[in-house]
This record gives structure tokens, sequence and C-alpha cells, in this order.
């Protein structure tokens, strides 16, 4: 089996943006880029990308989730890093023209195509450590991945940390490379030392996501995640999973959660905690790990709230399901 995201389509969809105009949009081979080594990419990290997927149903029909959301969180995360402004029309028809190109490619559920928009300051100028790259590149690149749970439906375990963060606090609602690798040190540290599979950044003493998902705690029926600000990804599934929550009369309560609560409603029996994300949809944690000790969510195992939930998303994705918000985009 091969890990994910390291399959790609052989081509991809690029426009470039000259400092005036976005060319026509091309599709070229994916095997390689050039650029000049002194690009701002490279030197001051002027990068951010997206991460959707398409799906195929029954009737051969080849749908993207919510891609309204994923092309308004690139516009927005290119303004906040002060890229070129990107063409929202634009990026749409392009996601849209390569995904059909290779809708034979895309896998039979439970896989999907993963598609993986990247926009990056392309302006040959080191120069530039202060000032934005006139120039860019959005291109699209296509992945088809298989079932995110084949090695099993373990439970994952948390590590705590309250000491540092993620990133830096106005970069966290910006999916940006450089907020990904300043959290390595963190996550390598945990898995080194308490064999922890992610860390679960808590700056202050107060929860607030791993490094590349949201966390929701389930409590009998209430939901209780953080409240979207500057300091965390606003997941575009977090906001399906807490819609189907709220369909299902269930309470739902974005707001600040301490360490403290969390601990104390993770040690009744009935509690369960998920990490969300379009990877895996729902992945349910069953170990917290904090001042080196263990603490079970629950019992521990997989919760049936988190795989009713993941089972409800997956059911629209897949078609065999209502689409009662009109989370698909049918492409082809
Ligand atoms: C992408 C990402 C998520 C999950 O977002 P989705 O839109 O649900 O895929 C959460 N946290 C971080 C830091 C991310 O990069």
């Amino acid at each position: 089996m091969t890990a994910f995201g390291t399959v790609f389509m052989p081509e991809m969809i690029a426009s470039e943006y000259n400092g005036t105009q976005w060319s026509q949009p091309a599709v070229v081979p994916s095997d390689s880029l050039t650029l000049h080594p002194g690009a701002h990419v490279f030197h001051y990290a002027s990068t951010c990308f997206e991460g959707l997927k398409a799906f195929r149903h029954e009737d051969g029909s080849i749908n993207i989730f919510r891609l309204d959301q994923n092309i308004r969180r690139m516009a927005q995360s290119t303004r906040l890093l002060a890229l070129p402004e990107v063409d929202q029309a634009l990026l749409e028809q392009m996601i849209l023209e390569i995904t059909e190109r290779f809708a034979g490619d895309v896998p039979e559920p439970p896989g999907s195509m993963y598609i993986r928009p990247t926009h990056i300051g392309t302006e040959a100028a080191i120069g530039k450590a202060a000032a934005p790259s006139t120039t860019s590149l959005l291109y699209v690149l296509l992945s088809p991945v298989g079932d995110y749970f084949s090695g099993g439906s373990g439970t994952l375990r948390l590590l705590l940390q309250e000491e540092g963060m993620r990133c830096a606090p106005h970069m966290g609602e910006v999916k940006s490379g450089g907020n990904y690798a300043s959290a390595l040190p963190s996550i390598l540290q945990a898995r080194a030392e308490v064999k922890a599979d992610q860390v679960l950044f808590c700056p202050h003493g107060e929860v607030q996501e791993t490094g590349a998902a949201n966390f929701l705690l389930f409590d009998g029926d209430e939901v209780i995640t953080k409240s979207l600000d500057s300091t965390l990804l606003h997941g575009v599934t977090r906001n399906s999973v807490l819609q189907l929550a709220r369909d299902m009369g269930m309470s739902v309560q974005e707001r600040d959660l301490t360490v403290a609560e969390l601990l104390e409603r993770a040690a009744k029996p009935g509690c369960e905690a998920a990490l969300s994300g379009t990877a895996a949809v729902l992945a349910p944690v069953g170990t917290l790990i904090h001042q080196g000790r263990d603490y079970k969510v629950g019992t521990g195992a997989a919760g049936e709230l988190t795989q009713k939930l993941r089972r409800m998303m997956n059911d629209i994705q897949w078609g065999k399901a209502e689409d009662p918000h009109g989370w698909l985009t049918r492409v082809s």
C-alpha cells in the first residue's frame, strides 16, 4: 500500500499571475516545475494550499465535496499572506477542468480523488523579506487516495501540550506551509518520548487543535469544540460535522475548552473525542496524555457517535444519502 498523497495524476492545471493578470490555465505535466532558486516562496514562505476531495457515486458521476468553502478559504489564505489575489471563478474552473479530465481515475468508495490547489510566490527577489511577491503560480494537483482506515480502526493517542503553540497566533487560520514545519519539532518529540500519534496544542491551558486536524469532544448530547478565531484552522469537516450534529438535535457548543474540563469530561464512560479533517473525516481519539499520565477517553475505544457521524458524512459524500445542505458539486 502506498502512503497517503504520494501518487499523482500525470498532469496538473496551472495559471500564472504576471503582476497584471492570470494566464489562461494550462494542463501541464505534474512531475516538475521550473522556478528561480531566488523565488519568494523558497525564502519567505509565500505559499498556501487547500485539500478537498472528489467522490465517485454509484451512477458513475463524480462529485466534489464543499468546493465553494475550500475556494473561499484559499482566497482568504492568499490575502493573509499578501500573495496576488486569487480569482475565485478561475480557480473553480481549474479544479473542475482537471477533475473532469481525470474523472476515470477517481477511485471507488472508500477511496476518493484528493485535490490539492497550491498558490506560491514566484518572484525572484531575495531582497523582498518585507515585501510581497508581485508574481505567483496557482496549480491544482490530483492524488488518488484509498481508505484512510485500511490500517484498522485503532484510536489515536494525543499529547496535550500547554507550552508553546502550533504556529504564530495570527497565522493559525492560514493553510500555509510554514505552520506545519513549525509544529514538527513538538510532534517528533511527542512521538519519541510518549509514543503519541499527534500533539493537541493547548496554549495557556486552552484546547486548540492538532498539527493538521480540528478537535471535537462529544459528551452525551453535547459537542464541544473551540470557537473560530485566527489561532486555528477553520476546518470544512469541522463545520460539516457540527451541522450534522445540529441536524440531529445535539447541543453544539463552539467555545473555549480548558485542559482541566477536557480531562474531567473524558473520564466519563460515555465521552468521545475525535479529530476532524478532509483526509479521515473523523478519527477517534482513545487516549490523552498529560504531564506524564495516560487518560482514557470514555472506554478508550472508537466511540459510537464518532463512527455514526463519520458514516453520515461518508454517505453524503458517496451519494448514498440525501445531500440536504447542497454540499456536493457534480463534475461529470
Ligand atoms: C486542513 C486542516 C484542518 C482540517 O480542515 P478540513 O477543511 O476539515 O480538511 C485542520 N487543521 C489544520 C491545521 C489544517 O491544516
